[in-house]
């Protein structure tokens, strides 16, 4: 058995703390290859598959490059079609994979190597190095709540402050923190020490070491994701991130959470007044061959009207003003959540595209047309939200090339057979999920992430019954 240790995490909006497993390899490997399945990529997709492998009994390995579990879903507030709380729907799965006899997670590491066969591979890991020995750690927390040093949060998308040794949020799955190098005192400038000096159980480590371990697993599913368009550095005509309260949706999605930087409140960026006209504008970087990515990224319609909604909620008087090329609302209920956005928030929808974004006082200029009647259209706002194209995870064509599988000039991973074999790829007992395979909302990528996860089973249990037709 693995060791144990306390969580705290949220369920339906209150705190609840649980005790969780997490196990060692020697779990993981008293059961016989065919009963072993890596999952690479630990968001919503992942934890699916590896809950459901887990669930029947076989052994996982859940492998995420991040110092914990959750993938993007955690940075979200709530969610569509049904508004609820994204850490409430979300917190319970990270925490059950952590608790999960049959699954062993492994973060901050990364695939480096693989060969052998459907129902016998091996994967080579390297540990990234954390600063913190976790065998040690109790997760108390006292170093994060001592270091003096403060930078730009990773997790709040550049929009709030987190220390130099940190946990990505405070659900993190596991709950255990990892120092980054590039900002602690110590590690820079040989000076500081307090989270060793404060850390009840000796746990900080400056001299830890990168390290590498072999697995053999019967299985691989892939789930690695998606990221944010660089808008920043590619479309200077929105300001190239020079402009502060022009963001993209995903760090409005911090904006409008209550745990994230302003605590819910809508306000700017760059002098903290609060948001009376915001400009929300879709297809940024998405639908355009010319310039830069030709497909739809396919949720950014919904999440605009949500954002639009969640804004209306906070601030009633607030006008909100959207952009689209068109509306695509393609899932169950989505059409009605739509159309409650415009008639019930009057929310005011105006077909065409943004030319360019600038400042002039305090104020950011939207200059466009409305497609529809023919006419220039500028606007004074306070804020502009970006839907900004989704694109594959970083590092994911290299990953690609270690497993031996292929992947569009986006870099989408490519599936076997889009209609009959979404989940397969070209090398068998590889099998893909979620927004690496192509960008989908959060139903499509559980669903997709159970689907790997059958797919797994049934290649296991077919070698399983070779072998025993074999003796
Ligand atoms: C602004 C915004 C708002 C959204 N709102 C909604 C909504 O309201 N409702 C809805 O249904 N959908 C929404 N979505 C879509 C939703 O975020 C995705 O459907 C969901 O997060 C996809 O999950 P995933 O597990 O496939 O990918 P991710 O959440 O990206 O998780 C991938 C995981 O893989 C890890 N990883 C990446 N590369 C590697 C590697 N090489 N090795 C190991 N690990 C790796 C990452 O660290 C991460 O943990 C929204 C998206 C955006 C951008």
């Amino acid at each position: 058995m693995g060791e144990l240790i306390e969580l705290t995490g949220l369920k339906d909006g209150e705190p609840v703390t649980c005790v969780a497993v997490f196990g060692d390899h020697a779990d993981f490997e008293s059961v016989p290859v065919d009963r072993r399945v890596m999952v690479i990529g630990g968001g919503i997709t992942g934890i699916t598959s590896a809950v459901d492998l887990g669930n029947a009994g076989y052994q996982v390995m859940l492998v995420d490059r991040l110092p914990s579990i959750g993938g993007r879903m955690l940075q979200l507030s709530e969610t569509f079609p049904t508004l609820d709380c994204a850490q409430c729907t979300l917190t319970p799965r990270t925490v059950e994979s952590g608790q999960h006899p049959n699954v062993l997670l492994k973060t901050s590491c990364e695939v480096e190597g693989l060969k052998g066969e459907p129902g016998d591979f091996t994967v080579s890991i390297r540990q990234k190095i954390t600063y913190v020995d976790w065998n040690k750690c109790t997760g108390c927390g006292t170093c994060i709540q001592k270091c003096p040093s403060q930078s730009i949060a990773l997790f709040e998308r550049d929009a709030g402050r987190m220390t130099a040794i940190y946990t990505l949020s405070p659900q993190a799955v596991p709950n255990k923190p990892v120092i980054d190098a590039e900002r602690c005192r110590y590690l820079t400038l040989g000076k500081c020490g307090v989270c060793a000096k404060s850390c009840p159980v000796e746990a900080i480590d400056y001299e830890q070491q990168e390290s590498f371990f072999e697995v053999r697993v019967g299985a691989i599913i892939v789930s690695t994701g998606f990221d944010i368009y660089d808008w920043k550095n590619k479309m200077p005509e929105y300001g190239g991130g020079n402009i502060p309260d022009v963001i993209d949706g995903l760090t409005f999605e911090r904006y409008l959470s209550a745990s994230g930087p302003t605590a819910g409140a809508m306000i700017r960026p760059s002098d903290g007044k609060l948001v009376k006209d915001i400009v929300f504008i879709q297809c940024v970087g998405s639908r355009n061959p010319e310039f830069h990515k030709a497909y739809c990224s396919r949720v950014c319609c919904m999440y605009t009207a949500k954002h639009a909604r969640l804004y209306k909620h906070g601030v009633h008087d607030g006008q909100v003003y959207i952009f689209y090329i068109d509306i695509r609302s393609t899932g169950k209920g989505y059409e009605q959540f739509i159309q409650q956005s415009v008639s019930e928030e009057e929310i005011l929808y105006i077909r065409g595209r943004v030319a360019k974004l600038h400042r002039d006082g305090d104020k950011v200029m939207v200059q466009g047309a409305d497609t529809l009647t023919g006419k220039k259209i500028e606007i004074a706002a306070d804020m502009v939200v970006l839907a900004a194209a989704m694109v594959p995870n970083d590092g994911a064509k290299e990953l690609a090339d270690i497993l031996g599988i292929n992947y569009n000039d986006d870099g989408f991973f490519i599936e076997d057979n889009y209609k009959l074999a979404s989940v397969e790829t070209g090398q068998q007992g590889i099998y893909l999920a979620g927004c690496c395979q192509g960008i989908k909302d959060i139903a499509d990528s559980a669903a997709q992430g159970s689907a790997a996860s059958s797919k797994a089973m049934v290649l296991l249990s077919s070698v399983r019954r070779q072998k025993q037709e074999a003796v």
